[in-house]
């Protein structure tokens, strides 16, 4: 690709997290240069382990990969039609997860890091962007992160005049594998989905009968959780990533109902009797030693975790090579702070991208990235990229970030929060199918699984429309 403007100023990008590496790299494909400036190692956050781009911090899994039926698996779909580094990282490194795409994170984060390393037009450098970025820096991604770092949060705090930009949330144990009681759990998928790169088998099982069951909970509830700072005590958690003691707080079904839900799986040590709950732990590295216990991300104390997680059938003598923790989070009141094209309205050369958007999760923090970056390197050009249309997830995601929340609460606290992307936020089909291929009525669920199909199309057609219109011609100029 002809560089444009590679001797001029570069896109200072901040954050080499998903949205940061995502970001730089379709800023240098359009042929623009960029600076990623990333504080680690010389500072790390509380969660970081590596100096790596783009390390995932928490679970390894980027959920669903069914572009047909799911929304995140659509977004996988339309980062992959436009080039994204993290799709192709996490592909080239796959571990089996069922329905759900999982990568072992050190590969990922290593063919990331490697990717941007070897671009020509991708500088590399290792400093903490402690205020806001230098004046004389005119086009600014700032993709830092739920974990963005004091100095520069309280400075982008004084440019918005926010009260508030951080709330809390809560990451899961990992397991040695070895330290499981396999005479008790069993490999199995839910409904044996064999999924990308998986066998149908790629889940770890746990039973628990109802006496089980009720005294884990009360265990849970009883188990003594790390203190809130005062001034910490209101702040709220992301209801996609409750912990799991909040969630049993919440009532004393409520985790047979998410996590631990026994439907789909058979006991191969017992077939006969139907487990009244199951956890399950996925594979968490490429080679298979360590799993982490899906969904119980927690704030109970270290000793307290030990205890209570010992207490469930298969994991006795479980040894943790990570126990759970909180973290703090920080994102925009976006709809009010940020214009269409992710630009702080208060300062339009600071462009915000990843989770500080207000959007949640590793996917979608990496697809805002890479609008971020596609319209960064637009303006570089002088050209003003048209973002995709709603009716594509990458579209409705942006809309919800950028407009489509509706402030629901008074002025001065604020309702918006952060979300995963879901077939809610696309606008409805014109005319929802009503009949199966055969011509024969749709009923019930079918109906459901049929929309989303139609929308999942929908967006396919009209995210290759928009290429079409609106890249190809970007590239050509
Ligand atoms: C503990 C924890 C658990 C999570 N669990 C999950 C999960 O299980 N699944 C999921 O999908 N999402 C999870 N999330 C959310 C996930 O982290 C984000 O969705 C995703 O990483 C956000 O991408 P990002 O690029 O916005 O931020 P990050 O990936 O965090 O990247 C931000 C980068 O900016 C750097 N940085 C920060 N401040 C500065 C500065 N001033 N100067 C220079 N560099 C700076 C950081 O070191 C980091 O590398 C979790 C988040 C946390 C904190």
């Amino acid at each position: 690709m002809t560089p444009h403007q590679s001797s001029s100023q570069p896109v200072h990008i901040v954050g080499a997290g998903l949205a940061g590496s995502e970001a730089a790299w379709q800023v240098a494909n359009a042929g623009v240069r960029a600076v990623l400036h990333e504080m680690r190692p010389q500072r790390m956050t509380e969660a970081h382990r590596t100096d790596g781009c783009a390390e995932l911090v928490c679970s390894n899994s980027f959920r669903s990969d069914d572009a047909a039926n799911n929304a995140v698996g659509l977004l996988h779909a339309e980062m992959r039609r436009l080039g994204s580094l993290i799709m192709r990282s996490a592909d080239a490194n796959q571990v089996p997860a069922g329905g759900a795409l999982a990568v072992d994170r050190d590969g990922f984060s290593a063919a990331v890091t490697k990717a941007l390393n070897e671009h020509p037009l991708i500088e590399i450098s290792r400093e903490e962007v402690a205020g806001l970025p230098p004046a004389d820096w005119s086009n600014v991604i700032v993709a830092t992160g739920p974990l963005t770092s004091a100095p520069l949060a309280d400075a982008i705090r004084q440019l918005t005049d926010e009260s508030a930009l951080a709330f809390f949330d809560a990451i899961a144990p990992i397991v040695h594998k070895d330290s499981i009681d396999m005479s008790v759990a069993w490999f199995q998928s839910r409904y044996d989905k064999v999924g990308p790169g998986g066998t149908g088998a790629d889940y770890i099982n746990c039973p628990m009968t109802k006496e089980q069951y009720d005294g884990f909970v009360a265990a849970l509830l009883d188990g003594e959780k790390v203190d809130f700072k005062d001034w910490e005590t209101n702040t709220p958690y992301f209801d996609g990533c409750l912990p799991v003691e909040v969630m049993a707080e919440r009532g004393h079904e409520t985790l047979r109902h998410g996590p631990m839900k026994p439907v789909g799986l058979t006991n191969p040590h017992n077939p006969t009797v139907k487990p009244y709950a199951i956890v399950q732990l996925r594979q968490d590295n490429k080679l298979g030693t360590l799993y982490n216990i899906v969904g119980f991300q927690t704030k109970l104390k270290h000793g307290a975790q030990q205890r209570v997680f010992r207490t469930i059938p298969g994991l006795e003598n479980a040894e943790f090579a990570r126990l759970g923790g909180l973290h703090r989070n920080t994102f925009l009141n976006s709809p009010k702070l940020l214009d269409g094209q992710l630009r702080l309205r208060a300062q339009p050369r600071l462009r915000f991208a990843g989770q500080m958007t207000g959007c949640e999760g590793y996917v979608e923090s990496a697809s805002v990235g890479l609008i971020a970056g596609l319209c960064a390197a637009a303006d570089m050009r002088g050209a003003s990229l048209a973002t995709p249309p709603a009716t594509t997830a990458l579209g409705a995601l942006l809309g919800h970030i950028t407009g489509g929340h509706i402030e629901t609460i008074e002025p001065g606290s604020r309702s918006f929060q952060p979300m995963n992307v879901n077939f809610g936020l696309f606008p409805p089909l014109a005319s929802p199918p009503t009949k199966k291929p055969d011509g024969s009525r749709l009923r019930g669920n079918e109906k459901t699984v049929a929309k989303k199909q139609a929308i999942s199309a929908r967006a396919l057609l009209d995210l290759d429309h928009w290429i079409a219109e609106h890249l190809r011609v970007a590239a050509a100029a």
